[in-house]
């Protein structure tokens, strides 16, 4: 299970809000997956976020210290994620998974506070993926991305109605945007709070709803982003641009955008972490004689000498001809094993030579034309 959000970001139990953000802008540099080479780093990065949200968040900090690690987790488990997040639910269907359509439910009941009247809340982060080749990982790329993602909408500008519309308080909150009864739970005698059905929360009624986002304040706009792919990237990589995700709640930051990396395969080298391996034919000469050979690499041809004697599957190592190390310095390497080529027609120079070869190391090889061809066409 996960840890004790104070010890996640490494913060005291009493520290004060600004501890525990400038505690998480560390743990964000810290496990950012663009930076990290931790391979958990999105895992840990995901906590720490987790664990800043709800400890500066007052009401939720509150019934965390009240509740212990397992019962907050086990309480939001059954219902809730985020707390306060309403609206999420406009965004599903989208190249995106969907939000907590409902999540939130449960959890304002629990814990009271939430709905959209519980000031700014960020947006959703946004996952979607970008396919770049092996050329474009060793050099590193800007890419075009488009996505389709919720935007504030422009016509009412994310209020859901005209600017010029009726307003009235809503009646069945009395514009407090929350109804609110006292219960008996499973965690005692709580006082719960609900959203109000009527209102959504807002307190007031509107006597039109905007045409264009039909109320939600969102609208699904397809943009262009730049990508910036860093040099070494790996497939399941993930880039995470920031407030590039969907718009927040009541001036609320964007989310992030998530970004994750599929490096295709190449038809000439097969990548293993920062190495590349590349099979070189040779032919029977070369192997034994020894020679020099030009090999190709992502940055141009090299030569490289093959020793006499070399045997068919040997590999030889070309040092830093592999990828670049991602934030770091340096290459791997490209190891490249060859395969010597055994010829499939020999003229009759050729023929007689080889079996001179054969003779002079003392082989008897007993050739039969016909042999050969009658193997050949029955394939
Ligand atoms: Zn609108």
């Amino acid at each position: 299970m996960s840890e004790d959000f104070y010890s996640v970001l490494g913060v005291d139990r009493d520290a004060s809000e600004e501890e525990i953000q400038q505690a998480f802008r560390e743990k964000a540099t810290e496990y950012h997956p663009d930076v990290s080479d931790d391979p958990n780093a999105e895992e840990k990065f995901k906590k720490a976020k987790k664990a800043k949200e709800v400890l500066t968040d007052d009401e939720k900090r509150q019934m965390y210290d009240q509740m212990g690690h397992e019962r907050f987790q086990e309480a939001e488990k059954h219902g809730a994620t985020e707390g306060g997040r309403g609206g999420m639910g406009g965004m599903g269907g989208g190249p995106f998974g969907g939000g907590g359509g409902g999540m939130n439910d449960i959890f304002e009941q629990f814990f009271g506070g939430g709905g959209s009247r519980s000031g700014p809340q960020q947006g959703a982060d946004l996952r979607t993926r970008l396919t770049v080749d092996l050329e474009d990982a060793y050099e590193g790329v800007t890419k075009q991305l488009t996505v389709n993602r919720p935007e504030r909408c422009p016509d009412c500008d994310g209020e859901g109605h005209p600017p010029d519309a009726d307003a009235r308080t809503c009646s069945a909150c009395n514009g407090q945007g929350q109804q609110r009864t006292v219960r008996q739970t499973p965690l005692g005698r709580v006082q719960q709070t609900q959203t109000c059905p009527q209102c959504d929360g807002e307190g007031t009624i509107y006597s039109e709803t905007c045409s264009t986002c039909r109320g939600d304040g969102r609208v699904q706009e397809e943009s262009t982003l730049e990508v910036e792919i860093p040099a070494g990237i790996r497939s399941g990589q993930t880039l995470r641009m920031d407030r590039e995700g969907a718009p927040g709640e009541n001036g609320g930051p964007k989310g992030d955008l998530l970004v994750e990396i599929q490096v295709e395969d190449h038809e000439e080298f097969d990548r293993d972490g920062d190495d590349l391996q590349y099979h070189l034919p040779i032919s029977f000469p070369q192997a034994a004689f020894g020679d020099t050979v030009e090999v190709p690499t992502l940055d141009g041809t090299v030569e490289m000498d093959i020793p006499s004697g070399t045997q068919s599957g040997e590999t030889f190592r070309l040092r830093n001809k592999g990828m670049p190390r991602l934030q770091r310095r340096g290459h791997g390497d490209l190891y490249v094993q060859v395969q010597v080529v055994t010829p499939e027609d020999l003229n009759e120079e050729q023929r007689e030579a080889l079996e001179a070869f054969a003779e002079a190391g003392g082989e008897e090889i007993d050739v039969e034309q016909g042999f050969f061809e009658k193997l050949k066409s029955s394939f």
